[in-house]
């Protein structure tokens, strides 16, 4: 295979051209580019529908989603988060001058260890901000549960979790906070995006002007601001591809069952993060756990050979980030160094997952 057909861990979707030109006529008649415009309006309406929350708020991306989160309830001090996330999730917490205070998480779902987060409680932790790792839900019955007896808030990163049901409803209903990606290579994109979604009204007020500059109308302004808006452009690329989201989860899940049905995960030593039982899941990665470090590589190796991308989400653990004092987090260590999410989009050919998976068998397979 050459250059051109290099194959990556993900391929952001893209609708019908002339759908999007639709609205980009639209956009072009009304002269209205930003600033809360008619097409973000529309996208917020049709999300929270979607998502059977009440309050959404689109922002310019998933990292400032995080940050608003934290200043709108207004934490300090230590917020308990998982040491296996995506870097903005720990970044967030450092940048509005908190500390993050990593619990490890549970080796078989790769999300925080409930037992874990008691064990990290002190008289200044104020939260608890946890990943919902490749879209598969936390405990949060039992994260709610301590959250409750020490008066502390629940934030879900909830980056990979979009469409995820957990026990019939969608995961976006837990927590004080959920926060959304809506970056190019999630399961549902605006290009960059994010939102940051509440069903508190306290909460949804402070959010919703501080992604304004804090702007009260035009003269006067209820606090401390930031511009975290998002733009009519970013919006219609999500009203064009909203419709076909159940179309896009049920086509990766035919993907992930061939995967599943493809690979020798006994013969390999290959295992796989594990979903709560009641989860309805999105189908956004492919995680495999490999049996160890030299086994990713050589597996990484043989497909980067014929210009294929796995990437190992996450790597490294976010314990190990230099601007952070040391702190233990073996399991997560553990499976950071072992975690690939293979290649997973729409239209990714049948042939190219019979090729991964004859290539992890061919190496691994004992
Ligand atoms: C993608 C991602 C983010 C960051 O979102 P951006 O829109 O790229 O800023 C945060 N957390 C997780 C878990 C992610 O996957």
């Amino acid at each position: 295979m050459d250059k051109q057909n290099s194959i990556h861990v993900t391929k952001s979707y893209l609708p019908e051209i002339t759908e999007y030109i639709e609205y980009l006529k639209g956009i072009w008649e009304r002269v209205y580019l930003t600033n809360n415009g008619p097409l973000v309006i529309e996208l917020e309406e049709r999300l929270k529908t979607y998502l059977n929350v009440k309050h959404l708020f689109l922002v310019n991306n998933g990292t400032i989603a995080i940050q608003i989160a934290l200043k709108a309830i207004g934490l300090k001090g230590e917020i308990i988060t998982t040491p296996f996330s995506y870097v903005a999730t720990t970044s967030s917490i450092v940048w509005e001058g908190c500390k993050p205070v990593f619990a490890d998480i549970d080796s078989i779902t790769c999300n925080i260890s409930p037992k874990a987060i008691i064990d990290k409680i002190t008289p200044d932790t104020s939260a608890i901000l946890a990943t919902h790792v490749y879209g598969n839900p936390c405990e949060v019955s039992e994260i709610k549960h301590i959250a409750d007896s020490h008066k502390l808030k629940v934030i879900y990163d909830a980056a990979h979790a979009f469409g995820t049901k957990y026990e019939g409803k969608s995961i976006m209903e837990f927590g004080d906070v959920s926060t959304l990606s809506f970056h190019a290579t999630k399961l549902f994109h605006t290009i960059e995006g994010g939102a940051i979604i509440t069903n508190n009204d306290d909460i949804a007020h402070h959010v919703n002007y501080m992604r304004s500059f804090g702007h009260n109308g035009p003269e006067d302004f209820w606090g401390l601001g930031i511009n975290g808006k998002n733009s009519e452009f970013h919006a219609a690329m999500g009203l064009c591809i909203l419709p076909k989201i159940e179309e896009i989860i049920n086509d990766r899940k035919s993907l992930c069952r061939l995967y599943d049905s493809l690979i020798k995960f006994e013969d390999c030593g290959i295992e796989r993060p594990q979903k709560l039982e009641g989860t309805t899941a999105n189908y956004g990665y492919y995680p495999i756990l490999m049996p160890d470090e030299n086994s990713l590589l050589k597996v990484v190796k043989n497909l980067n050979a014929y210009n294929i991308f796995p990437r190992r989400y996450f790597y490294p653990s976010l314990n190990h980030l230099r601007y952070i004092d040391a702190q233990s987090a073996p399991v997560s260590e553990n499976i950071s160094r072992r975690a690939l999410c293979l290649p997973l989009y729409n239209g990714l050919e049948k042939k190219s997952i019979e090729f991964i998976s004859k290539t992890i068998n061919d190496t691994l397979r004992r």
